[in-house]
């Protein structure tokens, strides 16, 4: 069986093929400036990679040039589409429609386009790959693995804001969450490797990349996590402010005389590590500026570290424990400094980190002392490998 997992974003579309027998990637790549001019960066297994500079109008365009790619004679995987089970596509908000992953119908997608306003920059991306897919791919299933699906467990009192009632009953105003994908998949990864069963576990996960986000997992559910009604809340991020007093828009608005796009905009792309360090919003910028003196840097980690620490804390609170911490995702997997400043001060609920363990980047380790009470893990993150499983399911129960 082979799955063609497939991420629409507003300009690119990153893909994978593969074969879930072993679960080996046959073919990954990803196509860039879709609607400028487009360049395409292609590798099947035991090839060379390709760097294709493309015409690409539109995603068809791209998947078209993708799918001939796959099958090409010299640098693709497969001898034809046939071979192509099942399409597996990333899908960014499900809403509450959404509490697992679906086989793709007509009826789907009006229930997806019904979600645009909770997620105007991805959905519509998203929605845009699937219908080309459906075009070029007419006998192919095509399922929506959705970020804010694993995420639809969490009770009441952890999705409701403290706002009138009515928001939520009319515009669906309350906590969705996402990278459910990773959050899901790190979770079952790190109970494997413990050998434990799931159900029996309390787990918090630390998604850390350019977006960033935590989740409380009790028995494999997600009960509570920090992203929002949109991916704008909780810890602070490269470009995004995480949580902040609401009131500061307001009085933004007013002081300085901003509209409320320059107010999305100011707190979606100029704020979090990037707004506080004036640096940059990538974290190993951030970290050599400090490493050279730079305060702001030092601060702007410090702040984020410290953010990052509390939600582990509260999680806890959330769960009445915890067994395992994960860290995963660009930071989480790659930075020794990132984890051992989160995890100081921690030694009350159980968690130390050993600093020889930990001197690990992008592998699967476990890095806390033994011993000590809660497990702390770095697992890399899988999430087309997690589309990819959860196309297989759901085709298994059609
Ligand atoms: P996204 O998918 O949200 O774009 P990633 O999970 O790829 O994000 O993570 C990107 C972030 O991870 C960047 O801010 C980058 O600085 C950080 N990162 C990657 N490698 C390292 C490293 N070796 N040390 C510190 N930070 C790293």
């Amino acid at each position: 069986m082979n799955v063609l997992v497939i991420n629409c974003g507003s300009s690119s579309l990153k893909y994978q093929l593969i074969n879930m027998e072993n679960e080996d990637v046959l073919a990954k790549g990803l196509a860039e400036r879709i609607g400028l001019d487009g360049v395409i960066k292609h590798q099947a297994e035991g090839k060379e990679e390709v760097k294709l500079d493309d015409k690409l109008n539109n995603h068809k365009d791209a998947i078209k040039v993708v799918l001939d790619l796959l099958v090409d004679e010299k640098v693709g995987a497969i001898k034809s589409l046939d071979e192509i089970d099942v399409v597996g596509h990333r899908v960014v908000h499900g809403g509450e429609k959404f509490a697992g992953s679906v086989i793709i119908n007509d009826e789907v997608i009006l229930a997806m386009e019904d979600c645009i306003d909770l997620a105007p920059l991805h959905n519509p991306p998203n929605i845009t790959g699937i219908k080309a897919c459906q075009e070029l791919m007419p006998n192919v299933t095509m399922t929506g693995v959705f970020d804010t699906a694993f995420h639809q467990t969490m009770s009441k009192k952890a999705y409701i804001y403290p706002l009138p009632y009515e928001l939520y009953e009319e515009l669906g105003v309350r906590k969705y969450g996402f990278h459910g994908t990773s959050h899901k998949y790190v979770a079952n990864r790190v109970a494997e490797l413990i050998g434990e069963d799931i159900e029996d576990l309390k787990i918090v996960t630390c998604h850390l990349g350019n977006g960033a986000s935590a989740t409380a997992i009790r028995g494999g559910k997600s009960v509570d996590t920090s992203m929002g009604l949109t991916p704008l809340e909780g810890l602070a991020m490269g470009t995004r402010s995480g949580s902040i007093d609401p009131a500061i828009i307001t009085f933004l608005m007013n002081k300085k005389n901003m509209t409320i796009d320059e107010v999305d905009e100011l707190l979606n792309k100029k704020s979090g590590v990037l707004g506080i360090s004036g640096v940059s919003n990538d974290f190993r910028d951030i970290e050599k500026a400090a490493e050279e003196g730079n305060e702001r840097a030092q601060l702007a980690l410090d702040k984020f570290y410290y953010i990052v620490k509390k939600y582990i804390a509260s999680y806890t609170a959330a769960m009445g424990g915890i067994d395992v911490l994960v860290f995963t995702a660009g930071l989480g997997e790659n930075s020794i400094e990132a984890r051992r400043a989160i995890c100081e001060d921690l030694e009350y609920l159980g968690i130390e980190i050993d600093d020889e363990n930990n001197n690990v980047r992008g592998k699967e380790q476990l890095i806390s002392k033994e011993g000590k009470k809660v497990k702390v893990y770095v697992i890399p993150t899988n999430e087309e490998l997690m589309i990819a499983r959860e196309a297989i399911e759901i085709l298994g129960n059609k």
